[in-house]
């Protein structure tokens, strides 16, 4: 659903990615539009938390670490490997918690260090199964996991040549338990473990590499989706809310003002004598005055209030949750912001704004919402422009009244 009751309307996260499409932000092949986030001060999203990466690898270790208690408790392995596999995961966990702590991995552009964590994990097995050559049967198993793990983020070709050293790496081990102990139905045991795993982990990498295809895809897919979904709520000359979103958003908040019986205001503003402006500057000129004025009206509102074009040069603020006092002080702080810009050359001291805010009765509808307040708009016209003007609200038998006691029509200025 395009507008979800939780965060509603938030500048914070519109539409956050799946945290399977997010495991792709390490690669560089999708392209993110630039410039949006960078427009409205919106930060970085989607991420999952540290805790929620933490589990996944402690998991799997832990499943790894009740496996190996079990052959302990089987007899077949000694107390001081399970404190070996203990230690090397202290370190581990000491080692990338420090990393992550530090940012390293985002100066290194490998946000989730996969490819660090999969060797990690296979070179603690190694030594694991250097110190109890039964643990082999462990090791098999858990390299197919540990590839798993990584395969949505490592590439191929690096898996593979991962893999080749991992084998590599196993041979050094098996040599190095023949060294020691001579057993030739050991050595012939593991090497048929060797090769087992030499030509199956490689199927294996190259199979899954359809399902990095697949997901690679649906993380394009939803790039492209959740660009669509920004131009769509996006004004294309200001970059603030576009009339659709604004009047969506408003009916939303209508409801949930309902629903809740929390306040809600709105307010209506329109640059004064715009229409001199572009005569005089032009409409180039005049769109770039539209430009300043919505990047002064957003940076002047909360989190939570939704600041949008609703035409021309005409503006819809809805305070979300926010009683009359607080939103006139909020527009009065637009006004004069405007009016004190440092405008240039002909602009000076004559780009100002007129405001009409209003707040919602419970149980009216939208029309009359907005009339109210746009009417306390062309109020503020008429009363010489460059000002604020509340248009109280009538109350609807009980409904809820603003509790200021202000005229029914009061300009500020
Ligand atoms: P008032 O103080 O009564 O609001 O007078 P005004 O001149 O601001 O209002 P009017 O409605 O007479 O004129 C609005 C002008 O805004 C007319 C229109 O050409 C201009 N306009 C509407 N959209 C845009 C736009 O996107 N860019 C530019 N440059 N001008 C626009
Ligand atoms: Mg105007
Ligand atoms: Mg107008």
């Amino acid at each position: 659903m395009l507008f979800g009751r939780k965060n509603l309307f938030s500048a914070t996260d519109a539409f956050p990615l799946t945290d399977a499409v997010l495991e792709f932000d390490d690669s560089s092949s999708v392209a993110v539009r630039p410039g949006r986030r960078a427009l409205d001060g919106f930060g970085p999203r989607g991420e999952r938390s540290a805790s929620s990466k933490w589990w996944a690898v402690a998991g799997l270790i832990g499943l790894y670490a009740l496996a190996l208690a079990g052959f302990y408790a089987l007899g077949v392995v000694g107390a001081q490997v399970l404190w070996v596999l203990a230690g090397l995961t202290a370190a581990g966990f000491a080692v990338f918690g420090a990393v992550f702590r530090s940012g390293l991995q985002r100066k290194l552009r490998l946000r989730h260090l996969k490819l660090g964590i999969v060797t990690t994990a296979i070179g603690g097995m190694l030594v694991v199964f250097y110190l109890e050559p039964v643990t082999q049967i462990l090791l098999a198993p858990f390299m197919f996991v540990a590839v798993a793990y990584g395969i949505f983020t490592v590439p191929r070709r690096t898996l593979l040549v991962l893999t080749a050293a991992v084998l590599c790496a196993y041979a050094a081990v098996i040599a190095a338990h023949y060294a020691e102990q001579g057993n030739d139905a050991l050595l012939r045991l593991e090497l048929m473990h060797l090769l087992a795993l030499a030509v199956s982990v490689p199927a294996f990498i190259v199979l899954m590499g359809r399902v990095q295809r697949l997901y690679r895809s649906l993380y394009q897919a939803s790039r492209k989706i959740k660009n669509i979904q920004e131009d769509a709520q996006r004004d294309t000359l200001l970059g603030c809310f576009n009339r659709r979103y604004i009047l969506a958003a408003l009916e939303e908040q209508k409801q949930l003002a309902d629903e809740s019986g929390i306040p809600l205001c709105l307010a209506v503003l329109d640059i004064d004598h715009f229409k001199r402006i572009n005569d005089e500057l032009g409409h180039l000129g005049g769109d770039e005055v539209l430009r300043t004025f919505a990047r002064i009206a957003q940076q002047g509102v909360r989190g939570g209030d939704v600041f949008g074009r609703y035409g021309g040069e005409e503006f819809l603020l809805i305070f979300p949750a926010t009683s009359l006092l607080p939103s006139l002080n909020t527009c009065e702080r637009i006004r004069a912001q405007v009016e004190s810009h440092a405008w240039t050359g002909l602009l000076k001291g004559r780009v100002t704004v007129s405001i009409g805010v209003t707040q919602y009765v419970l149980g009216e509808s939208v029309l009359e919402f907005f009339s109210r307040a746009d009417t306390a708009m062309y109020m503020a016209k008429e009363g010489g422009r460059n000002q604020v003007v509340v248009e109280e609200p009538i109350a609807k038998g009980d409904s809820q009244m603003s509790d200021l006691s202000i005229p029914s029509s009061h300009a500020f200025l």
